[in-house]
């Protein structure tokens, strides 16, 4: 007890730094890029200022520019010129994303490719799947049904040369359904990192402007998870798991630093998705000069990291590698 305990002794400026527990590294960083098929040039997305949609001939470069500044992963969302209910865009060979993965690796051999896999901005209903009629009546996402979809698109991302897939459905047996796949495939070494613990939150507003993806038909909310669950948020990645994914993660971020650590417990490399709207709150008060957007933003990564991600998803991840290439 005080006087002989004295906390702020840790604190003394010049011992400060070996007493850091927690640090944020550019190579834990995840680029999220948009690839727009139609798109004759990058598009700026309203919502998340700095961020854009980029087109076939962009990509390539605005991953070279991630490379350079430090950054050594992206995850590819691609916004297809033509969608049906059975999204059929999504595992063409030639689609947007299987391009954006042959054009990015191409220009950026050493850069981690990862790939969102999901049906979502292919499909015309803007579902993550197959719909049919759910037993409680109207339509709703056909769990089974959209599993054999779910396969095919991931085999043809890592036909395209994705170095990891990423499952975002949140259907039941996606992980397992995709690894047989992918070894069916010969795809051994083509990693999963699932959406594990997927929430239905408020905060993807300005990603479906980025990702064209408005849901017009039936509720997310049959398949992802209720903010108030945090339980259940244990047992799907747990679930994942056993069923052979390589990577868990969790989405969004800053709001569920409770779900991370207790994610961390399973001894799997844990990610967390800081999400469109984490991202445009810090955006949109900074720009009002309500907020210092460094420190606001590089506190928030720091603080995601301290709940035990080992890797974040986020739309800071080209500035905050310019700010701490700054503090280094
Ligand atoms: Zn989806």
């Amino acid at each position: 007890m005080y006087p002989e305990k004295r906390m702020r002794r840790l604190r003394r400026r010049r011992l400060l730094p070996l007493f850091t527990e927690h640090h944020l590294r550019t190579d834990q960083l995840i680029a999220p890029l948009f690839v727009d098929e139609e798109a004759a040039a990058p598009v700026p997305i309203a919502s998340m200022p700095g961020q854009a949609r980029q087109t076939m001939d962009s990509v390539g470069e605005a991953a070279a520019r991630l490379y350079a500044a430090g950054i050594r992963a992206v995850l590819l969302f691609g916004i297809p010129r033509t969608k049906d209910a059975a999204a059929s865009s999504a595992y063409d060979e030639t689609g947007v994303v299987q391009e954006a993965v042959r054009r990015v690796r191409a220009e950026v051999p050493n850069l981690v490719v990862i790939t969102d896999v999901c049906a979502c901005e292919y499909t015309d209903t803007g579902q993550c799947g197959i719909v049919g009629d759910c037993a409680d009546g109207g339509p709703d996402l056909l769990n089974d049904e959209s599993l054999a979809l779910m396969q095919r698109i991931a085999v043809s991302h890592a036909r395209a040369g994705a170095d990891i897939v990423a499952p975002s459905c949140m259907l039941d047996g996606m992980v397992q359904a995709i690894r047989s796949a992918l070894d069916a495939a010969g795809f051994e070494e083509t990693l999963i990192m699932a959406y594990s613990s997927k929430f239905a939150s408020a905060l993807y507003g300005p990603f479906r402007e980025a990702a064209d993806s408005g849901c017009s038909c039936g509720e997310r909310s049959t398949y992802q998870i209720s903010p108030a669950n945090g339980r259940e948020a244990f047992v799907e990645p747990s679930l994942d798991a056993a069923e052979g994914a390589d990577v868990l993660m969790v989405k969004p971020a800053g709001p569920y630093l409770d779900v991370i650590a207790r994610v961390r417990t399973l001894d799997l490399p844990v990610a967390a998705y800081q999400v469109s709207g984490e991202y445009a709150m810090i955006r949109a008060a900074a720009e009002r000069g309500w907020l210092d957007e460094r420190a606001a933003a590089l506190e928030s990564l720091l603080a995601i990291r301290r709940a035990g991600a080992d890797l974040i998803i986020t739309y800071f991840a080209e500035d905050a590698a310019r700010w701490l290439a700054e503090d280094a």
